[in-house]
């Protein structure tokens, strides 16, 4: 006899539904699938200790930041118990480093190194400059709170940057402080015709983001002599990073 359509459908049904059960059997009465399950790592549930901290060197941190930043980029961050994570960092902090990033919401600092609670300081100012409260963080989480690595990261397309090279009159809008931002960002535009001194001007606005990474990295060596004696004594390193929206990946400055 030949089969129709439908006899073929329902003798398939009853043959996954008896695959099902044998599956769901092996482990008795309680029914437990121990098959087609997919291995997945148990979240993580501990945090940064005092003693991995002081365990570390500078350039450990930044090979672990480059490593997180690769599982990021390959969409491949670790999972976490925040739960858990959240429980025991109440007694206290001991992060590895400090991020100073642009405000822009596409930048996830924490995601970006496959980070999470305890791992890192994060501050944010639009166009990642510095200023004396950024600073005075700075030399907390170096100085008293033990981190041994200051990350300055720009963005690609930064907005920040962008108004800066255009000399975008904030002041006359009204926004007197946004104008003070901006100046701060100016410094690292270099002088160029107007033709060339443009945000259209994508390789001139990447230029002007790695300048500006760098004037600010050299401006915390400058108004810190706590940082650059740490610095210098081995204890610290303060860097430069570039951190490209497409891609995800963080290109470390030298
Ligand atoms: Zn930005």
């Amino acid at each position: 006899m030949k089969k129709t359509p439908l006899v073929i459908a329902t003798t398939m049904i009853m043959a996954m539904a008896t695959s099902c059960k044998d599956m769901y059997k092996k482990d008795g009465p309680n029914e437990t699938p121990t098959e087609a399950v997919a291995v997945q790592a148990a979240p993580v549930q501990s945090i940064m200790t005092a003693e991995e901290q002081a365990g570390m060197t500078p350039d450990e941190i930044i090979g672990r930041l480059k490593k997180g930043n690769e599982n990021f980029a390959m969409n491949n961050l670790t999972t976490r118990d925040h739960s858990a994570q959240r429980r025991l960092a109440t007694i206290g902090q001991y992060p590895k480093a400090l991020v100073l990033s642009c405000v822009d919401s596409r930048v996830p600092v924490e995601d970006v190194f496959d980070l999470g609670i305890g791992d890192i300081f994060v501050a944010r100012v639009a166009g990642n400059i510095e200023n004396a409260d950024i600073v005075g963080s700075m030399e907390f989480a170096s100085a008293v709170a033990g981190s041994k690595v200051i990350i300055v990261m720009g963005h690609s397309a930064c907005g920040a940057v962008k108004h800066a090279i255009d000399a975008t009159d904030a002041g006359g809008m009204g926004m007197a402080s946004l104008q003070m931002l901006l100046d701060g960002i100016k410094p690292a535009v270099p002088a160029q015709d107007a033709e060339a001194k443009s945000s259209k001007n994508t390789e001139f606005v990447n230029e002007v983001i790695v300048n500006n990474v760098q004037r600010t990295v050299a401006d915390i060596r400058d108004q810190s002599p706590t940082m650059a004696t740490m610095e210098a004594e081995g204890k610290l390193k303060i860097i430069g990073a570039v951190y490209d929206m497409e891609s995800g990946k963080v290109d470390f400055l030298n």
